[in-house]
């Protein structure tokens, strides 16, 4: 079988075509990222550091191809296209730059003598399976960490991306990266699931649904254990109080909704605003989203890419509905505001679309009530002037990522990126925590006082008879 993605906006464009991977694609990639792993982990760090920033300088030099194919291949408009792009250069650069910093802590010993430290060690070979919404960013999130953490890598992007994945690993091995190291699979459920299951596997890291994420959870738990991290879904809320800047509110909404025609992990699907604030907000809101232009993603003037297939425009539309239009055969959801009640299964589930859901919270305590209620914990966003009703919400809201007076979307790759609830599984991406789930932590005690020192023995208290 093969794998062909096709140009969301033009489904008749193919953009590539791949070979689906069988179980023994997948075990025989293992083995070479494995056999690759063994040379890699003697690598110093810093030294992997400098490959990994000579990526770096390759994504950039290949920054306007690598936009234009993530804008055919994932219906992301240009300036977002090259934002996916620009994030792999920024991980790079700061990935690399990790490579000479802290790699343990130090830590005073109980007992004379006595060196006691910490340190990392590579977990062996990494299983990747991502999404196709951030097809170059979120490889980089986890491949990088990876390498400076000194394992080998085997790669499931998702069965519409393939090509971006593709380049990506290809402008990898042109940075220096073993071709061994860095291996992709291509394909649908099947290879996945060999992949998180395979005994040479030591660490899944997945990116997508919820759904998809216990799935792969549970069966590399069964066969392990082994490190799941797993960054899933998002039913993110923006509170806007009536003290707020509703000029400012407004820009947020449009761009935290309807950005990525709402089809990112972090997009604004919840609109829950005072109701004092809340008529004006509905009616600025909608009249600026029946403004953006829908259309090809290649050009310069659209606001709103297409969704990622007509399916996934059917199923938005079904729940939400809101409208579908057809544009040279690519799907486009319009950009839609609904009222909702607070049991409506527009105000509970992730829609991935661009669809506003609008509820009314009586005061800040009601809303962060409210933004709470969601099964996900990705991230929220609070419009107020009032510091002190800010900083409330910012320590009550339970979500892994809180905004004050900006959008739910935006995160910053030198920052934890990661979420609570039914979002993860307590670990983060990016920031100096990104080297967590790809990396086990050795505890080493070095003692030269050249006797036996016994911790873990009351060394205290008088031995009675002695
Ligand atoms: P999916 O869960 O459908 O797919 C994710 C990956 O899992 C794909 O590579 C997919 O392959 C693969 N897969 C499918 N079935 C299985 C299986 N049975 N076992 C193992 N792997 C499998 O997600 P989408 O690609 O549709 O991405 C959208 C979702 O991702 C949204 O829920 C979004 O919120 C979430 N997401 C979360 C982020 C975060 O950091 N928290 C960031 C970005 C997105 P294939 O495509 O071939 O089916």
């Amino acid at each position: 079988m093969t794998v062909t993605s096709v140009n969301p906006a033009h489904p008749s464009e193919v953009i590539g075509t791949f070979e689906e991977a069988t179980a023994r694609d997948v075990d025989a990639a293992v083995r070479r990222a494995a056999a690759a792993q063994r040379e890699w982990a003697r690598v110093p760090v810093p030294a992997r550091a400098e490959r990994i920033a000579a990526v770096g300088a390759e994504l950039e030099r290949r920054k306007g191809e690598l936009a234009s194919l993530v804008a055919r291949e994932a219906g992301k408009v240009l300036i977002e296209a090259g934002g996916d792009v620009q994030e792999a250069i920024d991980m790079a650069a700061f990935v690399a730059g990790q490579g000479r910093a802290a790699w343990g802590t130090v830590h005073p010993s109980e007992l004379g003598d006595k060196l006691a430290f910490t340190t990392r060690q590579p977990v062996g070979v990494v299983g990747m399976i991502t999404p196709w919404n951030f097809p170059i960013a979120i490889p980089s999130w986890k491949c990088f960490p990876a390498l400076l953490a000194g394992n080998g890598m085997v790669l499931k992007p998702s069965e519409h991306a393939p090509a971006c994945a593709a380049a990506f690993v290809e402008a990898c091995i042109a940075g220096g990266i073993p071709g061994d190291l860095i291996q992709v699979v291509h394909g649908f459920a099947e290879p996945a699931q060999a992949l998180t299951v395979h005994p040479g596997v030591r660490a899944v890291s997945f990116t997508g649904s919820v759904t998809t994420g216990r799935r792969v959870a549970a069966a590399a738990m069964e066969t392990g254990p082994r490190l799941v991290s797993l960054e899933l879904g998002g039913k993110n809320a923006m509170v806007v109080l009536e003290d707020a800047d509703l000029e400012l509110a407004v820009d947020g909404a449009l761009f935290g909704a309807f950005g990525t025609a709402g089809q990112r992990c972090t997009s604004t699907s919840r609109l829950i605003a005072h109701p004092a604030v809340v008529d004006e907000l509905v009616e600025r809101i909608t009249a600026r989203a029946a403004a953006l232009r829908l259309g090809d993603p290649t050009d310069p003037t659209t606001d709103v890419g297409p969704v990622i297939t007509r399916e996934s425009g059917e199923r938005i539309a079904s729940i939400s509905g809101a409208p579908l239009r057809d544009i040279d055969g690519g799907t486009y959801v319009e950009p839609t505001v609904v009222r909702v009640d607070r049991d409506d299964r527009r105000a509970c589930e992730e829609l991935f679309g661009p669809v506003l859901s609008v509820l009314v919270a009586a005061d800040v305590h009601d809303a962060v009530e409210l933004v709470n209620s969601a099964e996900y914990g990705l991230s929220a966003a609070v419009y107020t002037r009032d510091i002190n009703r800010a900083l409330r919400a910012v320590a009550e809201i339970d979500t892994g990522i809180v905004y004050v007076n900006a959008p739910t979307i935006g995160a910053e790759i030198h920052l934890p990126f990661g979420g609570t609830k039914h979002t993860g599984n307590g670990y983060r991406e990016a920031g100096t925590r990104g080297l967590e789930q790809f990396s086990e932590t050795k505890t080493v005690y070095i003692d030269y006082s050249g006797r036996l020192q016994r911790a873990q023995i009351d060394n205290r208290s008088p031995v009675s008879g002695s």
